[in-house]
């Protein structure tokens, strides 16, 4: 089935509001490049919008009921919205469900070393990265310090225009005859990837702490630097031991094309799909069945820990959450996961014509076509995937319709050309229906990623129908 561009259908009304959602978006990217970032804000979004904590409700021991308003959050990284309904939660959610983790490199634990009259920061790569795409780029550094005495240090640098920023350096073009040769996986190698810091040496005041002083007489330049940590967050280099610093592209997202049709920003895999689940689940009225938006961490790399899909935070929380609406037990909790529907909001790989042998063109997704369907996603066969039934797909493709909002189907990539997946599989597991939706990206992983501002906003649109209607 072809599907058309979309950008020619819409109202004056719809354009408007597809610029004001477009133009929240670009902020929403611009301020929150991580994980922490994102479940902050949502909080502050949530709390605003009426929603208390897990844990205010049961202290109070509040009763919930319909309308009423819980959000539960992990270690800070991941957060789960809950909307209660008319109906018993027994009676199943609809849950929209989307990753705020993005691929970037992070600090390893000791990080800081001189050579060469530099100062430099080691990094250890988090997620699925093209290594040559992270060199020559402007950075920004952004996360947390935690003191021995639990004082935690926020540390954003490289965001301000008058911010230092910083770069992974790149062999010049007149000495990588060698290298030019090597395979793209080791053009770049994973230890070359240290993040260019400082190239001053220190000069010994009295205000330097002994270590420092001492060290400056073998690693001037790395001294200055720790000097530069101390005094500006009051950390010593041992506290980085207990440190989560993400590096990431600096800068803010923007609009890209002549006719402003698109957006480019870092980390809109899965960003793209977190904010329009976001504002999906804080415009919605009262619905039927409960509606829940859930933001995780860990996807790009499995989707593992205490903060990942794969951990039993969001069970637990509905655990307690039932309880609160008198409906307490087992059997209750089964009961609502095993009749949820689920969105697993997350991008596809959208067709680009400077690449398009890998893309089979009658099941690939386009900018600007609208929101996108996976029915399965996988590797080697659909290996890994969680596979959506053709009835669940028929309801969703009678929803959408019936609200003129659209959508396209997609695999990713030709059969054996790669392959991927998702956190559908892991929701699936407790018997809901479970499909992958989301929006087209081009340049998906790469430090500047690019989505279709028609496409965000209907997403959007659609997320606000499912909450209502599934
Ligand atoms: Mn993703
Ligand atoms: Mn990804």
């Amino acid at each position: 089935m072809e599907r058309k561009n979309i950008w020619t259908k819409f109202s004056e009304v719809q354009l408007k509001e597809l610029e004001a959602i477009s133009q929240g978006y670009i902020d929403f990217l611009s301020e929150n490049k991580t994980e922490r970032e994102c479940t902050a804000t949502a909080i502050k979004r949530a709390r605003a919008a009426g929603y208390i904590s897990l844990e205010e409700a049961i202290e109070r021991g509040t009763k919930l009921g319909a309308g009423d308003k819980v959000y539960a959050q992990i270690q800070e990284k991941a957060i789960a919205l809950v909307q209660l309904g008319k109906r018993p939660l027994a009676d199943g959610l609809n849950i929209l469900g989307a990753h705020i983790d993005s691929p970037r490199l992070d600090l390893k634990q000791n990080p800081v070393f001189e050579s060469g009259d530099f100062a430099l920061l080691d990094t250890h790569y988090y997620g699925g990265i093209k290594k040559y795409q992270w060199v020559t780029v402007p950075l920004a550094l952004h996360g947390v310090v935690v003191k021995r005495s639990g004082e935690r240090v926020n540390v954003v640098v490289g965001e301000d225009a008058d911010d230092p920023i910083f770069c992974v350096t790149d062999l010049l073009i007149h000495l990588a005859r060698k290298q030019m040769e090597k395979a793209g996986r080791e053009v770049v190698e994973g230890e070359a990837l240290d993040i260019l810091a400082g190239n001053k040496p220190l000069t010994v005041t009295a205000d330097c702490p002994k270590d420092i002083a001492d060290l400056a007489e073998k690693e001037p330049i790395k001294a200055q630097l720790l000097m530069l940590l101390f005094e500006k967050y009051g950390i010593e280099e041992e506290d980085l031991l207990s440190a989560e610093i993400e590096v990431v592209p600096a800068g803010r997202a923007r609009e890209c094309g002549f006719d402003r049709s698109m957006i480019m920003g870092y980390g809109q895999d899965d960003k793209v799909c977190a904010y329009t689940s976001l504002e999906a689940q804080l415009d919605i009225e009262l619905t039927d069945r409960a509606a829940v938006c859930l933001l995780v961490d860990k996807e790009e790399i499995g989707s593992v820990g205490a903060t990942g899909m794969q951990s039993q935070f969001f069970e637990n929380a509905m655990r307690e959450i039932m309880a609160l609406a008198g409906e307490e037990g087992e059997v209750a909790l089964r009961r609502a996961l095993s009749r949820s529907a689920m969105l697993s909001s997350d991008v596809s790989a959208g067709f680009d014509p400077a690449y398009a042998s890998v893309f089979e063109t009658k099941n690939t997704a386009y900018l600007g076509r609208g929101m996108c369907f996976n029915k399965y996603t996988g590797s080697g066969g659909k290996g890994g995937s969680n596979d959506a039934s053709a009835e669940y797909m028929a309801r969703i493709r009678s929803m959408l319709d019936a609200e003129d909002i659209s959508f396209q189907t997609a695999e990713l990539g030709c059969v054996d050309a790669g392959g991927g997946g998702t956190i559908a599989y892991i929701l699936a597991q407790y018997g809901m229906d479970v499909i992958d939706s989301g929006v087209a990206v081009l340049s998906m992983h790469s430090p500047w990623e690019v989505t279709s501002k028609a496409d965000v906003y209907e997403a959007y649109r659609g997320y606000k129908v499912f909450l209502r209607e599934a």
